[in-house]
């Protein structure tokens, strides 16, 4: 059985670790998007201000990986000493990212 929307992000929320807000939007096809935000980190917007930084890929359970490897790199770059479980995965998560750039 699949698991439920809020299993999922209970589990990404925790891999993802403390600075990490995790969100699972459900699209209209039915597929999820993750949507993965640092509570410490803004970025400039175009126009006026600032917004957090965040990651977002959509599909169900294809998403969860590309979104957490963005996030995972922000993590090693911006807040090393985070100590996020995700973080186990940095080596994965950079051969994931060539991959996926050398496949286009
Ligand atoms: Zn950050």
């Amino acid at each position: 059985m699949p698991a439920t929307r809020s299993a999922r992000q209970r589990k990404a929320s925790a891999d993802a670790g403390e600075l990490a807000v995790v969100r699972i939007d459900v699209s209209a096809d039915d597929s999820y998007a993750y949507k993965i935000s640092c509570t410490q980190c803004e970025v400039p917007r175009p126009g006026t201000g600032t917004r957090a930084w965040s990651t977002r890929r959509p599909g169900e359970d294809n998403g969860y990986l590309p979104a957490l490897d963005r996030w995972i790199l922000h993590l090693a770059s911006r807040h090393p000493d985070a100590g996020a479980p995700c973080l186990d995965y940095l080596p994965e998560a950079r051969a994931r990212l060539q991959e996926r750039r050398e496949s286009r």
